[in-house]
């Protein structure tokens, strides 16, 4: 198998003069990893290419380096890797596996469409590590459009009931990091 080797992502390496609408100052809180103890659940939502992943795994790297355990998924990877569990008879074993991290960041919410099945499977994780582990959430989407991202208003609802509860949100609105540069392409600039 090839090495692939992937850029770290960290605070020190975020242009943050590129996306005035991140208030840095919460961001460099948020890095003292007080909502790591405080078991809160980090929202960065925002169009693609705003930086999300970028200071969700920035946060993530710091809270390795301060000797915390940290998982780090897409939504679509944790409902696949739950599903089988669930196949294979090892559903909760899993979901405590999920649920012992101190911090576990789930990547790419609202890309993929995640099927009823699916959307129970991450409740149920979301249920275990509810007011007892950190979460770290990245979506394109907003709150109102969850019933369509987990095909289910019932679930939908009940998850946000718990991921809003002890909740910070950072919400970007600006244009795409990987699309700078090329303004004259994109309508909407
Ligand atoms: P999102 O998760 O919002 O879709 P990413 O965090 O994946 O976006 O960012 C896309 C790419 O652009 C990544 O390689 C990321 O490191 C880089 N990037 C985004 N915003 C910035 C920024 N303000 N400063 C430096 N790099 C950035």
């Amino acid at each position: 198998k090839t090495a692939r080797l992937v850029p770290i992502k960290t605070l020190e390496g975020f242009d943050f003069s590129f996306q005035p609408s991140i208030d840095r100052e919460r961001v460099a809180a948020l890095a003292q990893l007080d909502f790591i103890r405080r078991a809160e659940v980090v929202h960065f939502l925002g169009p693609p290419g705003t930086g999300k992943s970028h200071l969700a795994t920035a946060l993530g790297v710091a809270a390795v380096k301060a000797g915390r355990s940290v998982y780090r998924a897409t939504l679509a990877e944790l409902v696949e890797a739950l599903s089988k569990a669930e196949q294979e008879g090892r559903l909760s074993e899993k979901i405590r596996f999920y649920a012992r991290a101190s911090l576990l960041i789930v990547d790419e919410i609202g890309y993929l469409p995640i099927t009823q099945g699916g959307a129970n499977l991450f409740f149920q994780l979301v249920n275990a590590r509810y007011e007892k582990g950190a979460m770290i959430l990245t979506s394109n989407r907003g709150f109102a459009e969850w019933g369509e991202v987990f095909g289910d208003p019932v679930v939908a609802t009940a998850l946000l009931d718990r991921l809003l509860h002890h909740a910070v949100v950072l919400q970007i609105e600006g244009a795409s990091y990987r699309l700078r540069g090329h303004a004259d392409l994109i309508p909407e600039y």
